[in-house]
């Protein structure tokens, strides 16, 4: 990027619900791209539209950052030199460029009611034009300060009439926009319509707005979502017209988030239909349509929900998959990001997942799931639940299913895969496990070695193959074939629990074999 100035990026979300992963994704690229140059990350709420503003958005927006990781050095909590950092705390300062560009001829006033709209709307329709806009072809039909008489238009301000400010596209243009992801993207200015900048109430538009924070704030890189492209034709306009093309930013517009199945964006929705969370953390909007589940609470560790996000159209070039978040800082590189769609693979979530699970220390695991083990009313004894977590966490996707999913360790078994004792259950098999039962019980140390040996040994003299008992120890102790190794979870168990459930189990299977 051709930038001389201290990198200054931000992320600039609307407080309007949940934020869409999508969102995380660019705060995460912007705070790797401002942490490798030694820049600042900066977090602006843009809470102009009072319509769409939704309470409790921005704590959430915070909340899901600050789980992922993601800290901005500037923003509404932590202050800066450029803020305050909240658009609606802001809303003063705006009018005045709207003004500027009105004096300098590149906007104009627009008096138009809701029914002048619908009627020019309606009159393009009629001629054939569905997607009316408010542009070149039709502004001088309308009631704005290009149209009008000029004393008109100042008995107009004069006596509170309202009115809005909207941007003057000058038609047969081209405007280039070079994008840092791919490359000199062109637009036509015929195509664009006169944005509104200023609203009646005196609030600007997000277009007037993000443009000139972006200014007052410094920022030399623009990093987003591709769905804002289009609007950046826009923004260098109104960057041209308030004189400010000098330090208009770097842009780089981020490929959408597509379906899992590939087929069109990603939307929130989607979470229900494919079963996953595409949200950081749950919601809770006011209907039922409006709550989503969250990568949080379905289990996720924050670092492999980054580490998936970061690879979400974004790669180092290597093979390298697991990435720490300094290691991210290292690698991240704009001339990396793909330019199509990024497909939203949660089976690739999932398998992130467990790779953070694997190399978790077993204590560190503990720690997580105690919680969850005391609310049981279980046995929470921190290197007890370390060995659980041991001798499970391959087993799972998320640390909060070794409880649920081991719950055997915990509690004695109350069901058991019925139709895998019926099949197990032999006619002389009572007198085996009886008989290995016995030299158990002559057993002093119960490591998982020392037991294999010993029943290795037995079914050895006997001529057995492990396939004879071990089905059966197994449905004894966990109730389930499922599971980790039969003696390393009787040495977790512990001799006394372990012969215990073996004994009362020769009983349960004869009842459910009789
Ligand atoms: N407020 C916009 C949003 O919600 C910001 C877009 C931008 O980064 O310019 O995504």
């Amino acid at each position: 990027m051709t930038q001389n100035r201290p990198v200054r990026v931000r992320f600039a979300p609307s407080p309007t619900g949940a934020l869409h992963i999508g969102g995380v994704r660019t705060a995460l690229y912007n705070m790797l791209f401002a942490r490798q140059h030694g820049g600042t990350f900066l977090l602006r709420i843009e809470d102009t539209d009072q319509n769409r503003y939704v309470p409790g958005a921005e704590d959430y927006i915070l909340e899901a950052l600050a789980w992922c990781g993601i800290v901005p050095d500037e923003g509404p909590t932590q202050g800066g030199s450029v803020g305050p950092y909240r658009q609606s705390e802001r809303k003063d300062l705006y009018r005045q460029y709207a003004e500027q560009l009105v004096e300098r001829g590149h906007a104009y006033y627009a008096f138009d009611r809701p029914q002048d709209l619908d009627a020019m709307r309606e009159r393009l329709k009629q001629a054939g034009n569905p997607a009316a806009q408010y542009d070149h072809r039709i502004r001088m039909d309308m009631r704005n300060s290009l149209s009008m008489d000029p004393e008109d238009v100042t008995h107009r301000m004069e006596a509170g009439e309202d009115f809005i400010i909207r941007l003057k596209i000058e038609p047969g243009q081209e405007i280039h926009v070079r994008d840092e992801i791919r490359g000199d993207v062109v637009f036509q200015s015929d195509e664009l319509d006169d944005k509104v900048l200023l609203k009646t109430d005196g609030m600007p538009t997000y277009h007037l707005a993000n443009i000139v924070d972006d200014h007052l704030m410094g920022i030399t890189h623009v990093i987003r979502g591709e769905e804002w492209l289009p609007s950046t034709a826009h923004h260098v306009l109104l960057y041209r017209g308030l004189g400010w093309e000098d330090t208009m930013p770097a842009f780089a517009h981020l490929p959408l988030i597509m379906k899992p199945d590939g087929k069109g964006k990603l939307s929130k929705r989607d979470g229900a239909r494919f079963g996953m969370p595409v949200f950081p953390l749950s919601w809770q909007g006011e209907t039922e349509e409006d709550s989503f589940t969250g990568f949080r609470e379905t289990g996720f560790d924050p670092r492999a929900v980054v580490n998936f996000l970061a690879f979400l159209g974004w790669n180092p070039g290597t093979e390298q998959e697991i990435f720490s978040m300094d290691e991210l800082i290292k690698a991240f590189s704009i001339d990396r990001i793909h330019k199509s769609g990024a497909r939203f693979d949660f089976d690739k979530a999932q398998w992130y997942n467990q790779q953070y699970l694997l190399s978790t220390p077993a204590s560190e695991l503990a720690a997580l799931i105690a919680p969850l083990v005391e609310a049981q009313g279980w046995e929470r004894d921190p290197s007890f639940l370390a060995q659980v977590c041991d001798l499970m966490k391959e087993r799972v996707s998320y640390a909060r299913d070794i409880p649920t999913q081991g719950s055997y360790f915990f509690t004695d078994v109350g069901t058991y895969d019925e139709a895998m004792v019926r099949k197990r259950w032999k006619p002389d098999s009572r007198a085996h496990l009886e008989a290995i039962l016995t030299r158990l019980q002559a057993q002093d140390t119960f490591t998982s070695e020392e037991l294999e040996d010993l029943v290795k040994h037995y079914l050895e003299e006997h001529q057995l193959g492990f396939g004879a008992v071990l089905p059966l120890f197994r449905l004894a102790l966990a109730g389930t074939m499922k599971g980790p190794g039969v003696f390393e979870m009787m040495e977790v168990l512990g001799k006394d629990r372990s012969l215990a459930r073996l004994e009362k189990a020769m009983g349960d299977f004869d009842r459910i074999c009789g």
